[in-house]
């Protein structure tokens, strides 16, 4: 067994972007109202997660009915909640050592036991956590949870583990029950994040993109792609980022040129079929000898 010494400096940012994650994640969903403007919340938490100390790792995601992720204003976004299912996620990075956390707030007044299923689900999930355990099983308590209620967990979409400056690395943690699978170790920090719909539980890529990352750095020519690359090499490195989060000149025109260069890669908005809906709770957890502590748990 490896030797993990839990108290290092890496553990300790995690569970201080967890913390301010936390505070932010409560504060934000109190501001999802009728009326509220997508884009000044997202403005409001990416600021909020500053003043407290960390750097968003993420745009903030506001996914709406039968989005599940990667749904972020645009720059010009002039979007207001409606009557709707909302799911907020949002991250936090401490030096590149991250938190991730999301939650489900219905303003429908309708979907109390879609949203229930998916909070059910990641305590379940939370319960099974420790040292040897198979993520599969981890799933599998998923599963059961949001089968009960008679809803299908969303299976194209899963938990993940957190690298330094990598929102997504391995283990994946699947959202049912699956043969193969990993084990998870003391030290391991990871994302369980429970999806749960009343469609097929399978998401598609929509047409809409305003989530981008990093994926091999090269040179461009063109002015506005290479003042849109500098920022993103000095400030976001390998975290997604957001077309709106750009400073330089035209930046939807320099995304699409870094794109076609696959300099950057794009996180197209995932969605059920319409008229479904899906909610989602996560956690970052991270394992210990008698098995997790939930970092982003609020007070
Ligand atoms: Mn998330
Ligand atoms: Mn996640």
């Amino acid at each position: 067994m490896t030797d993990v010494d839990l108290d290092a400096e890496q553990y300790e940012k995690h569970r201080e972007a967890g913390e301010i994650l936390a505070q932010v994640r409560d504060e934000a969903a109190d501001r999802v109202e009728v009326g509220a403007s997508h884009l000044e919340l997202a403005e409001w938490a990416e600021e909020r997660i500053r003043e407290l100390g960390g750097e968003p790792a993420f745009p903030m995601n506001i996914s709406i009915d039968e989005e599940a992720a990667h749904a972020t204003p645009a720059p010009d976004d002039d979007s207001t909640f409606g009557e709707e299912l909302v799911n907020i996620d949002l991250g936090v990075s401490i030096d590149g050592w991250l938190a991730d956390t999301a939650v489900t707030v219905d303003l429908t007044g309708e979907h109390d036991e879609l949203t229930a299923a998916s909070a059910e689900a990641l305590e379940a999930a939370i319960e099974t956590v420790e040292p040897g355990v198979e993520t599969g099983e981890v799933g599998a308590a998923i599963e059961e949870v949001i089968e009960g209620y008679g809803f299908n967990p969303v299976v194209n979409l899963s938990g993940h583990g957190l690298g330094h400056y990598e929102q997504h690395t391995e283990p994946n943690i699947p959202n049912r029950a699956v043969a193969q699978s990993e084990t998870l170790e003391v030290g391991d920090v990871v994302a369980i994040e429970p999806f749960a719909t009343d469609g097929t539980g399978k998401v598609t890529e929509g047409a809409e993109e305003e989530i981008f990352a990093l994926e091999h750095e090269r040179n461009v020519r063109d002015r506005a792609a290479r003042t849109a690359l500098e920022q993103i090499t000095e400030e976001f490195r390998t975290l997604p980022f957001a077309t709106r989060w750009l400073d330089g000149p035209r930046p939807s025109m320099a995304l699409r040129r870094l794109k076609s260069q696959s300099v950057v890669h794009g996180y197209p908005v995932l969605k059920e079929d319409e008229g479904k809906m899906v909610s989602q709770k996560e956690h970052t957890i991270i394992v210990t000898p008698d098995g997790c502590e939930v970092t982003t748990r609020s007070d």
